[in-house]
């Protein structure tokens, strides 16, 4: 657990109780903090209690008091409207923190990578813990992937921290410096929390405030938005910026070309691995998502040997394009994690042959802008509320069933593969939809999705009868 001795004796306030905040809370007590605890959830409130932490209505807390507020992620702080606790804070001049801001003031000497992007954070994030990992140095992945900011381990400063960040955290963090920062890419997302894009694009780039010099910023520059924050950041002196590309060369960086990894950070433009055969990173968006990575370990001394067979020993992360099974020459991937459409022509580009399980609550962009994919797709089966809305947009362009739950959905694509699939036929769950209208979250969908194929292929093979309907 990461200790707050930058806390110890203060009045801190911690809002909102989940994960992050829970743990944020625990650290603090354990670092000598007096903690004022509230989450409006009462379920929240009662797992705090029955963990031993003291709560504090709101209207009770003195805010001339106190010395920080510890605010959750997912509570807003401006827009689209102030929470009254933050909104009452900031009237009493109480900084507004979360948990990373915990970290960056803790006396934990191990230097901190942060990676962001609107997408392929977490790919990134798990991808360069398994590189530093695999080199044998201490590492702790967390953040906005895997355990939170303070249920990491205290590290010295041979260790690392990776960490995953969203833009809500990135507002979050006043003291941070990051050794090395990464930005991926910036797409409309969250613009209600940030106001509009400029908000958005102002919070990811709170990256990179505070680095200086012996510090490091890989940013991509594929798109106009992030090509012009590399541009900004190069002409200024101090860190080290570095370019990253998949789309075109980055003179002084490393970039792909011919589905290569060309490495040019010390201007000599050398292959150093083809990105062929890679099952667990398919796709131009994963190429980013492993120059990324790459970068940032050559940063902090991997060797590229090292790097290059951790690459190809990347387990992949679930719900990502994650190879479930293989049999009957079919391929069924759980790509449950894309939530939108824009993600879901990440992995609709991947294959030729599909046979797509699509549909959920559809978000605002719905499956519009797919229509390249099109002719890869040989049947949609949908799934979800919004299937008949779908069914409309996809009619008379492609082959279609209206299945409604995901078991329907599974097993008629898996028939029809059989049928007509021939070679390289992929059974591809890729939604483009939240999951909220029959599942909890994506996790779920994407789990209830590889049971289903566990039971086909027990069926296949004639153990079971699938009968799951
Ligand atoms: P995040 O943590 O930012 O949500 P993930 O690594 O979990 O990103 O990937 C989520 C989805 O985003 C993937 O299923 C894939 O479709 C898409 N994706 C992954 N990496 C990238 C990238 N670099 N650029 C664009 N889309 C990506």
């Amino acid at each position: 657990m990461i200790s707050c001795e930058g806390f110890t004796h203060k009045r801190v306030v911690v809002l909102g109780l989940g994960k992050s905040g829970l743990s944020a809370a625990r650290a603090l007590v354990l670092s000598g903090a007096q903690i004022y605890a509230w989450d409006d959830y009462e379920p929240s409130r009662d797992k705090a209690k029955n963990e031993g932490l003291k709560l504090c209505q709101l209207d009770r807390i003195n805010w001339g008091q106190m010395d920080a507020l510890v605010i959750s992620p997912g509570i807003a702080h401006t827009f689209p409207k102030s929470h009254i606790a933050a909104f009452q804070a900031k009237q009493a001049g109480v900084p507004i923190i979360g948990d990373v801001e915990l970290l960056a003031t803790s006396r934990t000497t191990a230097p901190q990578i942060a990676i962001t992007g609107t997408n392929g954070k977490s790919t990134t994030t798990a991808l360069l813990g398994h590189i530093v990992q695999q080199s044998g140095r201490e590492v702790e992945v967390g953040g906005n992937l895997g355990p939170s900011i303070c249920n990491m381990k205290m590290l010295d400063r041979h260790g690392l921290y990776v960490l995953e960040l969203s833009s809500y955290q990135l507002e979050l963090c006043p003291s941070s410096r990051f050794k090395v920062a990464v930005l991926l890419n910036i797409t409309p997302d969250h613009l209600d929390r940030h106001g509009d894009m400029d908000g958005y694009i102002l919070a990811k780039r709170n990256i990179f405030h505070n680095q200086g010099a012996g510090d490091v910023a890989i940013v991509s520059i594929d798109a106009e938005n992030t090509a012009k924050i590399f541009d900004e950041l190069d002409r200024k002196k101090g860190r080290k910026v570095i370019p990253i590309a998949t789309t075109c060369k980055a003179p002084g960086g490393v970039y792909i070309e011919d589905n290569n990894l060309i490495d040019d950070l010390n201007d000599e433009a050398k292959v150093v691995m083809s990105l062929d055969g890679l099952a667990n990173l398919p796709g131009l968006h994963n190429a980013q998502n492993i120059i990324a990575a790459y970068v940032a370990a050559r940063t902090v001394r991997v060797t590229v040997d090292d790097i290059v067979l951790a690459i190809q020993s990347f387990p992949g992360l679930a719900h990502r394009q994650e190879v479930v099974e293989n049999f009957d020459g079919i391929t069924f991937v759980n790509d449950s994690k894309a939530t939108n459409g824009e993600a879901t022509q990440k992995a609709l580009a991947c294959y030729d042959n599909i046979y797509w399980i699509v549909g959920g609550r559809a978000k605002e962009t719905g499956i519009l802008g797919l229509d390249d994919f099109y002719p890869r797709i040989r049947k949609a089966f949908l799934i979800g509320e919004c299937a008949n809305d779908f069914a409309a947009i996809l009619d008379g362009k492609v082959d279609l069933d209206i299945c409604g739950d995901l078991w329907t959905a599974t097993s008629a694509a898996r028939t029809a593969a059989l049928q007509d699939g021939g070679p390289n036929a992929v059974v591809l769950l890729s939604p483009a939809c939240a999951s909220f209208d029959q599942f909890a979250n994506f996790e779920e969908r994407g789990d209830t999705f590889k049971t289903y194929v566990d039971a086909l292929r027990h069926e296949h093979v004639g153990l079971g009868e699938g009968s799951m309907t």
